[in-house]
């Protein structure tokens, strides 16, 4: 019998996509990815530029959900990704039906909406949060004005929680310089994160062809070693070539 009622459109998302199994989406977990449609940030080098649009969605959650059924016992979590999944109001109940399930909760995110990471923390185990540029550069990079002051709040929100969480950056040096990225590095070591994953950018899924064009990898030797000078002195430094 199922433990939640399919029917209740409150605690339904919109799902853009789904991997039936990764091992590196929440590193060292099996797990299915839910990536959720929609997305309020404009990132140039986004890698999923086809679940930006706020749209109808690939399948219905319900079917999902009866899927992740058929998975239990060999999966041990669901990573709920996107797009941005705090945009999702039904994101909560979902994430209630996925625990019901027997599944662990992990999250990706940008941090864009604070106050919907305050309401599904207590149901994550882990977070994968994106910090996209120092802060004097986040407007650039998202296209919104507030991005950066909201990225910064889910960071001390995590911070708070004691929720097991990674960082994440993407780096494509005709966004950022590196002094950009050496500023950034100062300022997530001030924040004290327990771990950092920085990676080059890479062209699949990404719609902007001029930056696709470029070759990013790997990244440069000089700036790994400045990163782990300023990076290595408060936390863990994991550079993704
Ligand atoms: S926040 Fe993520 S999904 Fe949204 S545009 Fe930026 S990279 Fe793409």
């Amino acid at each position: 019998m199922r433990p939640f009622a399919h029917e209740d459109g409150a605690a339904a998302i919109v799902v853009g996509g789904l991997t039936p199994l990764s091992t590196t989406d929440w590193p060292g977990m099996l797990a299915a990815t839910v990536f959720c449609q929609g997305c309020a940030w404009n990132c140039p080098y986004c890698h999923n530029a086809a679940l930006r649009p706020f749209g109808a969605g690939e399948r219905p959650w319900a079917e999902v959900l009866a899927w992740l059924e058929t998975r239990q016992g060999l999966l041990e979590a669901v990573v709920f990704s996107g797009g941005e999944p705090l945009l999702q109001p039904g994101l909560n109940g979902a994430m209630r039906h996925v625990r019901g399930l027997g599944f662990e909760i992990g999250l990706h995110t940008s941090g864009m909406d604070p106050q919907a990471l305050a309401r599904v923390l207590p149901l994550c185990n882990w977070v994968g949060l994106d910090l996209k540029a120092p802060r004097a550069a986040y407007e650039r990079i998202t296209g919104v004005a507030a991005a950066g002051h909201a990225a910064w709040e889910s960071l001390g929100m995590l911070r708070e929680s004691g929720v097991v969480f990674e960082l994440r950056t993407t780096w494509h040096p005709s966004l950022l310089s590196e002094a950009e990225i050496l500023e950034l590095a100062e300022e997530i070591a001030a924040a004290g994160p327990p771990s950092w994953a920085f990676q080059a950018f890479q062209p699949e899924g990404c719609a902007n062809a001029e930056l696709a064009a470029k070759e990013c990898l790997p990244v440069p030797e000089r700036l790994v070693v400045s990163l782990r000078r300023v990076f290595g002195r408060n936390g863990k430094l994991v550079v993704r070539n």
